[in-house]
């Protein structure tokens, strides 16, 4: 990695450098990032991640990872589910006020634990602890809609993607974003990772 890979790019960019590192993670020519003295000895004066990631908090997705990336690259945010809520909305506003990331994601994955939990509550009463109950009242809206008849897989991709899609909406809904609009040149995207082929595929 060379500075040059942190200077600041559009969000087109961005996210074409995402889906770059996604191919080069799913062909098996993953960079290992080994610490580079003068890279972090530049990034201890100072980041400018290029994209800001809120992803869910499962261990098989580390974003880092799934693109490619290396020290400095993402601003990322790990919650199960992927869901918004107030420290993660002022987590996305410092992001955006002060990083100037060009680019959001907002990415689930497939086999979500914590959509599958909200899929239980919602559709087979099962409850939960209060703070878990909590958190998957943040994820039952998304489910509105489906056809709980599916077959549970089927279900379970269908509730990923419209959870992604429901964090998309509160997002552009919020105050901060309706009030200013989306900045010239900054993108909010939904995606989804792919357990078994390892592909990030971006929502349309
Ligand atoms: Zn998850």
């Amino acid at each position: 990695m060379t500075t040059d890979d942190r200077a600041p790019c559009t969000a087109a960019e961005a996210l074409a450098r995402l889906k770059d590192g996604n191919a080069r993670f799913v062909g098996g020519r993953g960079r290992f990032h080994t610490l580079q003295a003068d890279v972090l000895a530049d990034l201890a004066r100072g980041q400018q991640p290029y994209a800001t990631i809120l992803g869910c908090s499962d261990s098989r997705v580390p974003p880092e990872l799934v693109f490619d990336a290396g020290f400095g690259d993402l601003f990322v945010i790990r919650v199960a589910g992927n869901v918004l809520g107030s420290a993660i909305a002022g987590t996305l506003q410092y992001a955006k006020a002060h990083l100037h990331t060009p680019l959001f994601v907002v990415l689930g994955h497939g086999g979500c634990g914590a959509v599958k939990a909200a899929i239980g509550s919602k559709f087979h009463g099962a409850e939960h602890r209060s703070r878990i109950a909590t958190l998957l009242e943040s994820i039952v809206p998304a489910l509105d809609g489906l056809d709980p008849g599916l077959p549970p897989e089927q279900l379970l991709d269908a509730a990923v993607e419209a959870n992604v899609r429901l964090t998309l909406r509160r997002l552009l809904e919020s105050p901060e974003a309706t009030a200013r609009g989306m900045q010239a040149g900054v993108e909010l995207v939904g995606a989804v990772y792919d357990l078994d082929t390892r592909r990030v595929r971006f929502l349309a």
